[in-house]
Parts: C-alpha cells; sequence; structure tokens
C-alpha cells in the first residue's frame, strides 16, 4: 500500500543522508518531493532523476535552510512547481564540534542558525498553506543528543533541544487546525555527519546500544513515513526516539 500517493513534500537536506533516505522512501510510497541541498550540487540532481524514475514529480533545489529570506522564496517556488504542500520535514543540519572551552563564537551561532533557525524559517515560511487546507504534518528531525546532551556538542545538543520545544509549541499553536508537529531523535545513524568520528568512540556506542547496531538511514525514513501519513493522524507533539534503544 503507498501511503503518500499524490502528496507533496519538501524535505531539507536530503542530497546525501536521512534526508536522501526519506526522499527515496517517500517516493516510494507516491510522494512528490520537493528537496533542498546547500552545496551538493551533482548529488542532488541525480536524486532528482532517481525519483522521477520511480514516477514522481521531483525537483531539487539550492537553498539555505539558515536564511528566512531564501526559505520563503523557495516555499513560493515549490508552490508554483508542484502546486501544493502536505509535509514539511526539517532535516538539515551539521555539527561543528568542540569542548565549550574551546568553542568558537561563530561555531556556536553557525550550528543554531543553520539547525534551529532553520526550523522558525520554514514552518513559518510553509503555515499559511498548511493553514488553509486545515491539514498538514511537521517533521523536524531533532537527536537523542538534544534530549540527553553530550560533551563536546553543546552547539549542536542546544540546538536540537530547541527544536523539540519548537515542535512542541508549534503542535499546540496549530493542532485546532488538524496541523501535526512531531520530531524525531536518531540515535546514532550511519552516514557522512557520522563517518568522521573516531571509529574506536563509535565501536563504544554501538556496543552501549540495546540493538547491538548503528541506525541506517532507512530506519528514520520509516519513522518518517509513519508520522507524515495518516497512519499518525492522533499523533502530534511527541519526539519519536528511533535509537535502538539507546535512551532506554
Ligand atoms: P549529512 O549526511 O551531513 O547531510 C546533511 C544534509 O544537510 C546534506 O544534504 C546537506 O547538503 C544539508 N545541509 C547542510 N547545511 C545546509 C543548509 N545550510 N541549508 C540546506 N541544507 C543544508 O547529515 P545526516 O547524518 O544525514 O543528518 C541529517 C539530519 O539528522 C541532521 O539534522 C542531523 O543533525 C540529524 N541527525 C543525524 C544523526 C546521525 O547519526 N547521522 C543522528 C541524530 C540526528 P549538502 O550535501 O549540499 O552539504
Amino acid at each position: 500500500m503507498k501511503l503518500l500517493e499524490g502528496k507533496n513534500v519538501i524535505i531539507t537536506g536530503a542530497s546525501r543522508g536521512i534526508g536522501k533516505g526519506i526522499a527515496e522512501t517517500f517516493a516510494e510510497h507516491g510522494a512528490n518531493v520537493a528537496f533542498t541541498y546547500s552545496s551538493s550540487e551533482g548529488p542532488a540532481l541525480q536524486l532528482e532523476e532517481e525519483l522521477k524514475a520511480k514516477g514522481v514529480n521531483a525537483k531539487a533545489y539550492k537553498s539555505n535552510a539558515a536564511s528566512f529570506t531564501e526559505s520563503a522564496d523557495l516555499v513560493s517556488k515549490v508552490l508554483e512547481d508542484f502546486g501544493g504542500i502536505d509535509v514539511l520535514i526539517n532535516n538539515a543540519g551539521i555539527t561543528k564540534d568542540n569542548l565549550l572551552m574551546r568553542m568558537a563564537e561563530e561555531d556556536f551561532d553557525t550550528v543554531i542558525e543553520i539547525n534551529l533557525k532553520s526550523v522558525f524559517n520554514m514552518t513559518k515560511a510553509v503555515q499559511r498553506t498548511l493553514l488553509k487546507q486545515r491539514k498538514g504534518s511537521i517533521i523536524n528531525m531533532s537527536s537523542v543528543v538534544g534530549v540527553k546532551g553530550n560533551a563536546g556538542q553543546t552547539n549542536y545538543a542546544a540546538s536540537k533541544a530547541g527544536m523539540i520545544g519548537f515542535t512542541k509549541s508549534v503542535a499546540l499553536e496549530l493542532g485546532s487546525r488538524n496541523i501535526r508537529c512531531n520530531a524525531i531523535a536518531p540515535g546514532f545513524i550511519e552516514t557522512e555527519m557520522t563517518a568522521k568520528l573516531d571509529e574506536k568512540v563509535v565501536q563504544g556506542w554501538r556496543e552501549g546500544i540495546p540493538l547491538k547496531r548503528g541506525g541506517t538511514t532507512e530506519d528514520i525514513a520509516n519513522a518518517c513515513l509513519f508520522l507524515a501519513s495518516d497512519l499518525s493522524a492522533y499523533v502530534t507533539g511527541q519526539v519519536l526516539n528511533v535509537d535502538g534503544g539507546m535512551l532506554t
């Protein structure tokens, strides 16, 4: 059964990693996919073709999620190109890790702007459209680090915890119009973001995960599929941990 037949979806940061996995799964479920990238033009255009080959409408847009005006322009273009928006996935994110002692102000600000301010930018930009149709699902890609903190990631943890507060507040503001807003807190997912980590540290994490493995992009995409589709019609304001039991 295709769960998102004919739905129009925007995913930020889908040129690789988790965003790409979500785009592929959603296209297999019949969704038309508008997605963004920051600098990976080649992989983004390749993904656009791959998605179209699945028989859906798809388009890659270069857009900086940290920019309020670029986000507003993006949403206008997507409305022109796709004719509507049903689901927004705020997935774009970066890390700039360091101990607080060594963290530069710029590295704190950049992570907050790309990971958290972006969620405000994009949610505000789609809000009017979702309100008019009295239906919509917004999914924010937080992290276990936003729930429990992590040494060396004060900037990242603050951004991901901020997303959770934002998610719950939007759920309260827009619930009466049948617009749902949930967050996903992935654990350790094997992508380019985590490939930068020391293998010894990673091995230690894997051993500490009750399911004894790192997560895949499909694991996160399937959770997004649930939250985007009517299967979760009565779920809002929640944080879904997809972490192999890491936070248990
Ligand atoms: P990734 O492989 O590094 O991919 C990041 C994506 O975000 C890329 O498509 C990148 O585009 C895009 N991006 C970066 N800055 C952007 C900007 N300013 N505007 C628009 N797009 C931008 O990361 P990932 O592992 O897939 O992570 C995806 C999300 O899941 C992030 O929010 C991350 O914090 C969260 N998460 C990941 C893990 C994990 O273990 N991997 C765990 C918890 C949460 P370019 O390719 O053009 O640079």
